[in-house]
């Protein structure tokens, strides 16, 4: 079983998802693994400072979209695909939607586009639940730029409007794959957003 973890910059994706295993994990029945995108492995993690180094500001957006997919097909093939074949259950903070939200939407680069360069890298394979932390955009970046003052994230300096397209990147995502998406309203006490996941 796969899960994975979605929401714009600031929503508490990371803290949340911690919290939910915290509290799931003692229950749990199976083995499971939690990982994490861009990243997830050793080559895939080498691939995200690539991405995410601010010396990098000159990369084209097609660029970072592929780098996203080669990220994600190492981590598939070397963590994700072995997981659920060991039938492990598999959380991943981040998956193909934040690349359909952020590259798709966000730089314009259309989302059946970034869909079909991730359907290459991950043959096909999908969550069969996704969470999504729904956090209004300037909600979101106002509690990054307060927590992450001096962050080397240069994507979190970028502009509202940006993250207003993420925004509206995921909302046509939930229409799309309605029935593996459930929506999680992230601007609540946090207890409250962690028992609203489980
Ligand atoms: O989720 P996390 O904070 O680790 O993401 C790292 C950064 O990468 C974030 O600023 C996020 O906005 C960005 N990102 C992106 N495109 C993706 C995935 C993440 O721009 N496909």
């Amino acid at each position: 079983f796969f899960i994975s973890f979605e929401g714009p910059d600031g929503a508490g994706k990371s803290t949340v998802l911690k919290q939910v295993m915290a509290q799931i994990t003692p229950k749990l029945q199976t083995q499971y693994l939690v990982t994490r995108e861009p990243g997830g492995s050793v080559i895939a993690e080498k691939i995200r400072k690539i991405i995410l180094d601010p010396n990098n500001s000159k990369m084209a957006a097609k660029t970072e979209a592929l780098l996203y997919a080669a990220s994600r097909s190492q981590h598939m093939a070397e963590v994700i695909i072995p997981a659920l074949k060991a039938g492990k259950l598999v959380v991943s903070d981040r998956f193909v939607d934040s690349s359909l939200a952020y590259q798709g939407a966000g730089r314009n680069l259309g989302i059946k586009e970034i869909k079909q360069i991730n359907d290459f890298a991950t043959s096909g394979i999908e969550p069969n639940l996704t969470i999504f932390l729904d956090i209004d955009p300037a909600v979101g970046l106002a509690r990054i730029q307060k927590q992450r003052p001096n962050g080397e994230d240069r994507l979190e300096q970028e502009k509202l409007a940006f993250h207003k397209r993420v925004y509206g990147g995921y909302q046509k995502i939930k229409q799309l794959y309605p029935d593996r998406i459930k929506i999680v309203n992230a601007n609540q006490p946090f207890g409250q957003v962690v028992a609203d996941c489980i």
